[in-house]
């Protein structure tokens, strides 16, 4: 998946990252990361599941506050 940045145009590479809100943290998310400018880009389609994770947790459906992808 690796290519160029969005923002500069520079090389990506891939690295992890942990979102975390007050309900919920999220870590070991697979993403791209610039490393002139430190854009960071998740997937489409992994983001597609944080939403659905947000979603349940928004909802009181998940028994953990912290899911490892
Ligand atoms: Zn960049």
């Amino acid at each position: 998946m690796p290519g160029k940045c969005p923002q500069c145009g520079s090389r990506i590479y891939l690295a992890r990252t942990t979102i975390q809100t007050e309900l919920i943290e999220i870590q070991n998310i697979p993403c791209t990361v610039c490393q002139e400018c430190g854009h960071e880009q998740i997937a489409q389609l992994v983001q597609k599941k944080i939403d659905k994770l947000l979603e349940r947790a928004a909802k009181g459906k998940l028994k953990t506050r912290m899911v490892v992808m």
